[in-house]
C-alpha cells in the first residue's frame, strides 16, 4: 500500500490510523479516518468524518 505524500512539508507521508469509530457514523463506512504525517517536525494531520475531511496542522484545532 502506498501512502500519499504530505502536502505540507513534502518530506513525510500520511499514515492512516483507525479511530475505532469508523463504522459508527452512518452510511459511509471508512476504514481510516485520521491521517498523520510521519515527519515529527511537521505534525500535519487530516481528520475525515463521513464525507467531510478536516485538514489541520500542528496544534491548531
Ligand atoms: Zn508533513
Amino acid at each position: 500500500m502506498e501512502f500519499p505524500k504530505c502536502p505540507h512539508c513534502k518530506n513525510g507521508v500520511l499514515i492512516p490510523f483507525s479511530s475505532g469509530k469508523a463504522f459508527s457514523e452512518g452510511t459511509y463506512p471508512i476504514t481510516y479516518d485520521i491521517w498523520t504525517c510521519t515527519n515529527d517536525e511537521c505534525q500535519y494531520h487530516i481528520y475525515c468524518r463521513g464525507t467531510k475531511a478536516i485538514y489541520a496542522k500542528g496544534e491548531e484545532e
